[in-house]
């Protein structure tokens, strides 16, 4: 065994999508062909009436990760295979049973997007191991950037999201934001927000299944579980201190932390109960990948990495604050292994190494998909209870 190519991974999604699995399964074609022309697929798993809530799962955006899209493969297949045959699922410690499958299918709409930079993946595995961004090229006379170790062309596409992207007027000029103007930099912002074709369909997604109500992008690495907010530290208590405030540019990106401490004192606004489910949820997340294989994966806020802009799951959370139409969207970045255990670094291990890393996150993703299904259910309970 080993790492799925560009090709494996749609053809896996197809399958999953097929004739055995019609009647709970969609395959989505996302609008967007990427810069070398790669069309890329999503599946939304779903049985019965409109669901009220959904989880929606993103992976492969980095493309060196290689990782992330076998980890979304593992989890559709054992998920459809498991709702068509009623059966339970077993990743190593961690289980899941033929009831609680039927919970997440009945309840939720899933939509995972295993796949979402195609061109960086390809180029990752074939070309350059350690390139992470897409296939931009480069614009018309540019001079052009020096080429190999991760060095070239490109946008990282999670700096390219419409979340304080523009971080030199937004952030501090002396915040240790991880994003760069640089389009040589491999955390190249791009020159617009939502100007790359692979961030144009996560966000496309985002718009065309509103029940999604839980967001979690899959990179690695780190042993990390990440929450809502990237930018600078939570607070609970003032709401006009937040993100959409121009008043407060040139002030973000300094958590408490820095030696010195924040001479600005910016911290961005989370309303206390979304940061108590982010929390719950994050932490029955992390509690089924430790069953798995035993290793403890880090709960904390994304900003406890380091202070970043124009983040997948900032943005995917963000949208409801700029849009009281919008449902709340609570955001997760999981950075898998290997971080602390034995296994050596790197954003590929050997395979092997990598088949436990895919059951531990597999089963992390199946018992937040069980949690936010009985999540809705209670919600869905006492709304009956309050309008009978
Ligand atoms: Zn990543």
């Amino acid at each position: 065994m080993t790492y799925l190519n560009v090709d494996e991974v749609e053809t896996a999604i197809a399958l999953a999508a097929g004739p055995p699995n019609a009647g709970f399964t969609e395959l989505i074609t996302l609008p967007n062909q990427t810069w070398e022309g790669r069309t890329c697929h999503a599946i939304r798993v779903h049985h019965g009436a409109a669901a009220r809530s959904g989880v929606y799962l993103l992976g492969g955006i980095h493309a060196r990760e290689w990782g992330s899209p076998d980890i979304l493969v593992n989890f559709v297949q054992l998920l459809t295979d498991a709702y068509r045959n009623g059966t339970g699922i077993t990743q190593g410690g961690a289980a899941v049973s033929a009831e609680q499958v039927r919970a997440i299918v009945d309840t939720l709409d899933v939509v995972v997007f295993p796949q979402a930079n195609p061109d960086g993946r390809h180029y990752s595995m074939t070309v350059d191991p350690m390139w992470r961004k897409n296939r931009r090229p480069a614009d018309a006379g540019d001079p052009g950037c020096p080429s190999g170790g991760g060095n070239g062309p490109g946008v990282d596409i999670n700096r390219n999201y419409d979340f304080l992207w523009d971080f030199p007027t937004t952030f501090s000029p002396s915040a240790p934001v991880a994003t760069s103007a640089d389009p040589c930099s491999e955390i190249y912002y791009g020159p617009g927000a939502f100007s790359e074709p692979e961030t144009c369909n996560v966000g496309w997604l985002l718009d065309h299944y509103p029940s999604v109500g839980y967001f979690i992008d899959i990179h690695s690495f780190g042993e990390d579980i990440l929450y809502n907010w990237g930018d600078d530290d939570d607070q609970v208590t003032d709401p006009a201190m937040n993100f959409s405030d121009p008043a407060y540019d040139g002030k973000r990106g300094i958590p408490d932390s820095t030696p010195g401490g924040d001479p600005d004192k910016y911290q961005e606004y989370i309303p206390a109960d979304d940061r108590h489910t982010l929390i719950t949820l994050g932490t029955m997340m992390r509690d089924a990948i430790q069953a798995a294989h035993g290793r403890p994966y880090t709960l904390k806020q994304s900003v406890g990495l380091y202070p970043t802009s124009g983040t997948s799951d900032d943005y995917a959370y963000s949208r409801s604050f700029l849009d009281s139409s919008k449902d709340t969207v609570l955001g997760y970045t999981i950075e898998w292994g290997p971080q602390r255990s034995s296994i050596p670094k790197s954003f590929h291990p050997d395979y092997p190494d990598m088949v436990p890393i895919i059951e531990e996150v597999t089963a992390g993703l199946l018992a937040f998909c069980l949690a936010a299904a009985r999540r809705t259910l209670d919600a869905a309970l006492a709304d009956a209870h309050t309008n009978g």
